[in-house]
Parts: structure tokens; sequence; C-alpha cells
């Protein structure tokens, strides 16, 4: 049985909208790891989070080798030198040189005993069975050290990173077959309100077709997760709860969109009340205000608000970290690049922090320089597509002068690619 430690007491009631940072903290902090491990063929834990701490078994590469095709020799040389052996990649023969011998080597094949350095074939000049490499090379050049690489026994990978391609040409640089890996997050997710609409059936007046849960599912499997798609959840109480009660016996998650404010028709929320904890609502950011955070049992519940712009900022700031956590893997913020802003902004209110679709753009004077989606509205898809990374403003910020520095964090910080 995976340990499942969840938190259980609540630690807000009432006051004032929680902040960014400290529902990030709370989410980063206090949630912990769900998965169980696996080890699983080297090819199939790409993008998962490594289970333990990975030592190299031993010196990578494993031998002195020739970096380009040439004659090995010891330096210094001084004159022509017998060419005593030939020595391919792959020879698994044992070769050694006496001083004042040379060797034909090509590249990446095991340097022979006695030898320390290799001259360019370029750069020699054959007579005979004899060889005459350039002066001024010096000891070691054109050769590969033996551990260079990776020395054996040092830990290369960390338990909890994550694994890119360039890790597993690390792993298979070892030798590992086999990776033990977490396992995914088994994530539900789910739509809800009366006028969604699954994309493919006739629209009428009065719907809108469901985008938040194919975006969702998107955002969801940038990270190792095992999505069950519940599809659209009908404003109907009951429904609701019960479906949530079922669900959150089989997932570490549910992801909900809409339905997510405290009134009469925000039938998600009232039913994670009645079921379980709602831990924090109401935040002091925008967009997203009503992003709530809970649990149902051993499921935790990550409540999105129906906007589509507000469902995917709040993806990106909270259930992307607590994925992460949740799934094992340790989280680091995104980070956050100060760009001087090309626009002007002189009515933010104060008091909470706002994240605007932003892009980039190099400045005449070759500095990169932010542009704001000039419409604010939440519902808006095509400012989260014009946009390539968010502009975070600050809770004490009221105004934005052009030429002012912003914090931009690019999609890509977010594991948005493209
Ligand atoms: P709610 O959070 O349920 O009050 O919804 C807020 C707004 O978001 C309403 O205009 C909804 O129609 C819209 N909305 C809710 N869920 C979705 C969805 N899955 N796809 C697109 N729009 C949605
Ligand atoms: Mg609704």
């Amino acid at each position: 049985m995976t340990p499942r430690k969840l938190l259980s007491d609540c630690f807000r009631t009432e006051g004032d909208p929680m902040s960014h940072g400290e529902c990030l903290a709370i989410l980063t902090g206090r949630l912990s790891t769900v998965t169980g491990t696996e080890e699983l063929p080297l090819a199939a834990t790409s993008g998962r989070w490594l289970a333990a701490d990975i030592m190299a078994p031993r010196n990578v590469p494993l031998h002195d080798n020739a970096a380009v095709d040439g004659y090995t020799f010891a330096a210094p040389a001084s004159g022509p030198m017998p060419v005593v052996a030939r020595i391919a990649a792959g020879d698994l023969g044992r070769h050694s040189l006496e001083p004042g011998q040379a060797a034909r080597i090509f590249t990446g094949a095991a340097m022979p005993e006695g030898a320390d350095t290799v001259a360019m074939q370029e750069d020699c000049t054959v007579e005979g069975d004899t060889v005459s490499v350039p002066s001024g090379l010096r000891r070691g050049d054109n050769a590969r050290r033996a551990g260079e690489d990776v020395a054996a026994d040092s830990t290369v990978l960390h338990a909890a990173s994550r694994l890119r391609p360039q890790d597993m040409a690390a792993l298979a640089s070892f030798g590992l077959a086999r990776v033990k890996v977490r396992a995914p997050v088994r994530v539900a997710i789910l739509s809800n309100g009366d006028e969604l609409l699954e994309p493919g059936a006739e629209i009428s007046q009065g719907q809108v077709y469901d985008s938040n849960r194919a975006m969702l599912r998107a955002l969801t499997a940038t990270l190792p997760c095992e999505i069950t798609d519940l599809g659209i959840l009908p404003d109907n109480a009951a429904l609701i709860e019960a479906t949530l009660a079922e669900v959150a016996k089989s997932h570490d998650v549910i992801l909900t969109s809409g339905g997510a404010s405290h009134g009469d028709e925000d039938h998600i929320v009232n039913a994670v009340d009645r079921l379980g904890t709602r831990h924090l609502w109401q935040m002091a950011i925008k967009p997203g205000r009503s992003m709530s955070f809970g649990q149902i049992g051993d499921c935790v519940f990550l409540g999105l608000p129906g906007n589509p712009v507000a469902a995917f900022v709040c993806f990106l700031l909270y259930v992307r970290p607590a994925l992460t956590v949740l799934g094992g893997g340790s989280y680091r913020e995104p980070v956050r690049f100060p760009v001087a802003a090309g626009f002007e902004v002189r009515d933010k209110k104060p008091g909470r922090r706002e994240f605007w679709r932003g892009s980039l753009e190099t400045g005449a004077d070759g500095r990169p320089v932010a542009h704001k989606f000039a419409r604010d509205g939440s519902g808006l898809i095509s400012g989260l597509r014009e946009a390539t990374g968010l502009i975070e403003v600050t809770e004490a910020t009221t105004t934005v002068e052009r030429g002012d520095l912003v914090s931009f964090l690019p999609f890509t910080g977010f594991g948005i690619d493209g």
C-alpha cells in the first residue's frame, strides 16, 4: 500500500482571499507523494519521475579511447614511428605499444597500453610502415579519458527528477536496462455545466462546446499521469455527489472545471463540501479567483473555474505543482524573466496578483519586449493562443508604464512546448 498523507486539517475558514504565495506553499509543502514505484524498461521511463538516486556503476567511457581517426602514441613523439597495430572501434583485443611505436586507430577504439595521445590522420605523414605526427601535440590530445563523462560510483541522477531525453542517454550509457520510476498519478477530469456540449454534437442557442476538458487533458498529459475522462456532468447535485464519491475511491486527483464559486448553481464545490473538506478557496489572483482545493477521502480535489483562461492559468500555477508533488517529483518554480513592458496599464487593482497573457518580441535595441493581449476577458481562448507566456504582476502594482520591467513566465517553463 502506498502511504497516503493528505491534508486532514482545514487551515482556512473565513477571511481574506488567500494569496498566490500562500496557496503555492501549501500545495507544494503540505502535499506529499501518493504514487508507488515501478521498475520499467528504460524506453518506457521517458518523462517519468525517478524513484531513487542513480549511481554510475562504472566509468563512462569505460576505457581511454580515440576521439578522432588517426595514429596513437606516447607523447612527445620524435621522428617517424613504426606502426605496429591497427585498432578499430569495437576491437576487443588488448594492444600495447613500446615507447617510440604508434598504432593506427579509429574514433571510439580503446587506446592501447602505453599510448596517451592521438594525431589526426589528416595531419600525419605515412611512409611505408612508419608514421610522422605533427610536432606541438600535447599529451592527451584527441584522446577521451576513461571516466571523463561520468566517474564510477558518482550519483548522476537524483530521485524526484524528471527523466528527459538526455537522461535516457545517460542511463543507457551506464548499461541500465530497467529503471525504478514513480507510477503515474491517477487523475479523473470532468467538466460541469448544463450549458456544455461535447464537440461533434449539434449546438443550439444557450450552449457552448466544452473546451476546458480537451485543454486540461492536454495539460495533464504534460506530466506523468493516467487520465480518466469523466466527460461532462450536468448541474445535478445528486448525480455530481454520487459521481465524485465513487471516483474518489479509485483516483489520486479529481480535476474539475466549472461550478467552482459558491453559488446555488455551483454544484461541484457544494458536493465536495458535503463529501469531504475544502482546504482553500477564493484566491487573491486574477484570473482564477474561484480556484479551490480540498480532498474527498484520500483523493485530492482541484476545482478550477469554468472560464477557459482562468482554468488554464490555474492549471499552470497550482495544478501542475500539485500533480508534481503527488507524483513524486520535486517542484521547481519556473524562471521569471524581467522584460521591458511594451504596453501601459493604469488601472490595475491593488491587493491581488494578476497574470496577463503576453508574448515577447525583439525590441529596437535587440532586447526582448513584452506585449500584453489587449482584451482581458477570461473567456477569450484567442488570447491564450496568441500568448507565449504569462506576465506576472505583483499585488502592490497599480500601474505599468511602457519600458517598466515586468516579470515574464514563458509557457515552456510550464512544460508547454512550441
Ligand atoms: P462556472 O464556473 O460554472 O460559473 O462557469 C463560468 C463560465 O465558464 C461560464 O461562462 C461557463 O459557460 C464557462 N464554462 C464552464 N465550463 C466550461 C467548459 N468546460 N468549457 C468552456 N466554457 C466553460
Ligand atoms: Mg456552471
